[in-house]
């Protein structure tokens, strides 16, 4: 296969690597190379510190300025998402490396054209990195691509970074002139799938299982769950899987989901509670319909994303809450033995 980039690839691992174990991830992709890492605070900044301590640790969040000592302390690298933030890492007198946010149309937080030109002006140190985030880079052909792309190289001319980051997963498959020399990715590398990829090298990574805890028949014409919003029309076999919203099973997936029990579907009916939720074992051989066997949710037959499409949300809020509360198993990681993902 064809290397998919020539930029560096960093690894975005904010929100506790988006659900999955910012410990176990990092250390992970730490082991197969990866040297440079985004988090979403201080507080993940630190705890990536305490396991990696020579990555280059890039902090998103703003408000360098109001207190930069703990950034200095551990050597982690702020994002200056306010003109604030970026003077004061430029005239740093510790010449410590920093990164910019460019405004280039996404208009969260960053630099616009006049603060980059003010900083531009400031006799100082330049930024080790300038960034810039895609409002619409799973779209290939929006006008906002070209758009941010402009703005973002014409900033750079300006302030003249050492290195230059435009793209996160979806930019990957945009062509390599939105991949500059580093590569944010944090959804790719979780198995999420990407539009803009086609055909599509990403594998699902996520497995999610349950255990079946009751199993019971009931007759036609029964009730099932909260609000009765399933009612049998046949003699119905009904397991109870102990799996809820409690554990980030989206409460949008009841009545319109199925899960695997061996090579059988089962469908979830009624509505997905806190703890639990419950499946038509109907047409399931009975010998597999015995309370204590796992039950798989989210797996290679059914992906986060195709649990976000049928509960209508994104699949990275899905992932994220995915697997709450459940033990975690780590495949081929420096932590965990081998094994599945789930309760
Ligand atoms: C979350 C985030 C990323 C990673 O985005 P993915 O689409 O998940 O790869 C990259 N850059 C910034 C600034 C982000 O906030």
């Amino acid at each position: 296969m064809t290397a998919l980039t020539a930029a560096t690839v960093s690894a975005v691992v904010k929100s506790d690597a988006y659900g999955l174990g910012l410990e176990a991830v990092a250390s992970g992709l730490a082991a197969a190379g990866c040297q440079s890492f985004f988090v979403a605070d201080l507080s993940e900044a630190e705890k990536l510190r305490r396991i990696l301590p020579r990555a280059a640790i890039y902090v998103l969040a703003p408000g360098y300025a109001a207190d930069p000592t703990p950034y200095h302390k551990r050597s982690l690298v702020p994002v200056c998402n306010s003109p604030e933030d970026a003077i004061c890492a430029a005239l740093s007198v510790e010449r410590a490396p920093y990164a910019v946010n460019l405004e280039t149309g996404f208009h969260r937080f960053g630099l616009t054209f006049d603060d980059v030109r003010r900083l531009a002006q400031t006799e100082t140190h330049v930024p080790a990195l300038a960034l810039s985030h895609l409002a619409c880079a799973e779209t290939r052909d929006a006008p906002a691509n070209a758009l941010q792309w402009n703005r973002f190289v014409s900033m750079c001319e300006m302030l003249r970074p050492r290195r230059r980051s435009l793209g996160a997963s979806a930019a990957i498959w945009l062509g390599r002139r939105f991949h500059f020399d580093i590569i944010r990715a944090g959804s790719a590398l979780y198995g999420l799938q990407m539009p803009t990829a086609d055909p599509s090298p990403i594998r699902p990574v996520v497995r999610l299982c349950a255990p079946l805890v009751a199993v019971q028949t009931v007759s036609k014409r029964e009730a099932v769950g909260y609000a009765a919003t399933f009612a049998t029309s046949r003699v119905t076999r009904i397991g109870t899987l102990a799996l809820g919203y409690s554990h980030g099973l989206p409460f949008a997936a009841a009545n319109r989901i199925s899960v695997s029990i061996g090579p059988h579907e089962a469908p979830l009916i009624g509505r997905v509670a806190m703890e639990y939720v419950t499946l038509d074992l109907t047409d399931v051989p009975e010998s597999l319909c015995r309370p204590g066997i796992a039950v798989e949710v989210v797996g290679p037959h059914f992906s986060v994303d195709d649990l976000a499409r049928t509960a209508q949300t994104n699949p990275q809020e899905v992932l994220l809450r995915l697997g709450a509360g459940c033990r975690r198993r780590y495949v081929n990681s420096p932590v965990g033995a081998a094994g599945g993902w789930g309760r």
